[in-house]
């Protein structure tokens, strides 16, 4: 048996025919940029979200970029954030000439802890990128109450997020000044390429996402602010609200397929002494998407030869991430040192990714819990 990451073939086996009659529909419409489709989406994702606009962006990325250079974000500014996420969180910073600042993370959530947070805060501190790793929302109610003590907004980097609900049922993306999505084919909403969205309840700071996201244009050809060209195609927006019908469905398969994984490690007597088993800390709360499981993370013991002997069984498994962004070569020169986030790098060095993609099979599943199984009993 072979079980990679991601099947995107399975997935989009019985959405094909309505991708490609999307597709032609756009092709023959001959409008290629900011149509109807974009419009659409960005209504769609907004309300998914809890927000009221949303801005269609080319990726991940410019979304996280473009919520900062809205904010005025640039050289002499300092942004909190965590040193243990994908690159894009803390390179957008970067590249606006601001100081990222990062705060060691909760080693049961892998995200942020407000109180670290809140202890390096400066006069310089200018926002907060909360990022909802994996799937689970950060604790957002301390960290707002941090921002709004200092006068500081936070933006909520919920690439991998979209739909999670924090305890009081409020959806990523909603609760700061803005949400950043990304739509990239690994995500649990995923274009057929790069794509990405800003969501927001502040109408103001839509409005000038809008513009930067035209090189600062409005009216067309006039320039107050200097933007870039941060769109999103048309194509992908009509693509992804074909898929965006299904997100809800594929999400409750997410959570069925950690419920078996959580069984069946149980059952194989694995956890404990080898594989703690990721904690979903919404859940009690009664809300329904607590943790929608864009990566499966267990904490495990000896990982490398864990991991080689999956890969000779046949199963995939990642690492996200090995480098805590304060011991990654580009940002030497902010002058961290090794130890400075044992939490961070902890994490970096014991956990591991493991296959959770919505069309998983329970047999599959089983494989993978068995091959830990033998692993483990291996001495
Ligand atoms: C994927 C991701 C991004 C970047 O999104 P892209 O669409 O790949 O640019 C940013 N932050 C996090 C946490 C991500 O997982």
């Amino acid at each position: 048996m072979t079980i990679p990451m991601l099947d995107l073939a399975a997935h989009h086996r019985e959405i094909r025919g309505d991708l490609l009659a999307a597709a032609t529909e756009v092709i023959d419409s001959n409008r290629f940029i900011l149509g109807p489709a974009v419009t659409e989406l960005e209504e769609a994702i907004a309300a998914y979200s809890q927000c009221s606009h949303g801005v269609g962006v080319s990726s991940g990325t410019d979304a996280l970029l473009i919520a900062l250079m809205a904010l005025g974000i640039g050289p002499g500014d300092e942004v909190v954030t965590t040193p243990y996420s994908f690159f894009a969180t803390a390179g957008v910073i970067a590249r606006l000439g601001a100081r990222p600042v990062f705060a060691d993370i909760d080693p049961v959530t892998y995200n942020i802890d407000p109180d670290h947070a809140a202890a390096v805060v400066t006069p310089r501190t200018r926002a907060i990128i909360a990022v909802h790793l994996y799937g689970q929302c950060a604790d957002m109610a301390p960290l707002l109450a941090i921002a709004e003590r200092h006068g500081i907004p936070v933006i909520e980097d919920a690439a991998q997020a979209i739909g999670s609900e924090y305890r009081d049922g409020r959806r990523a993306g909603s609760m700061g000044t803005s949400g950043c999505f990304s739509f990239f084919p690994s995500k649990n909403l995923g274009a057929i390429g790069d794509a990405g969205m800003v969501v927001t309840n502040d109408a103001d700071h839509a409005e000038k996402v809008r513009i930067l996201r035209v090189h600062g244009s409005k009216p067309k050809y006039y320039h107050q602010i200097i933007g870039g060209n941060f769109r999103i195609d048309e194509l992908q927006a009509a693509l992804l609200l074909v898929k965006q019908r299904h997100l809800d469905n594929w999400t409750r398969k997410r959570q069925q397929n950690a419920a078996l994984y959580r069984d069946g490690f149980e059952a194989a007597s694995v956890t404990g002494e080898h594989v703690i088993l990721p904690t979903a800390v919404y859940q009690e709360s009664g809300v329904s998407h607590f943790h929608i499981y864009n990566q499966f993370i267990l904490r495990v013991t000896r990982r490398d030869a864990l991991r080689d002997f999956l890969s000779a069984h046949g199963v995939a498994s990642e690492i996200y991430y090995p480098v805590p962004f304060h011991l990654q070569a580009c940002f030497a020169y902010l002058d961290y040192r090794n130890g400075a986030f044992p939490h961070a790098e902890a994490a970096a060095r014991e956990t591991v990714a493991i296959p959770i993609y919505p069309e998983l099979t329970p047999t599959q599943i089983a494989y993978v819990v068995e091959q830990f199984r033998t692993f483990y009993s291996r001495a």
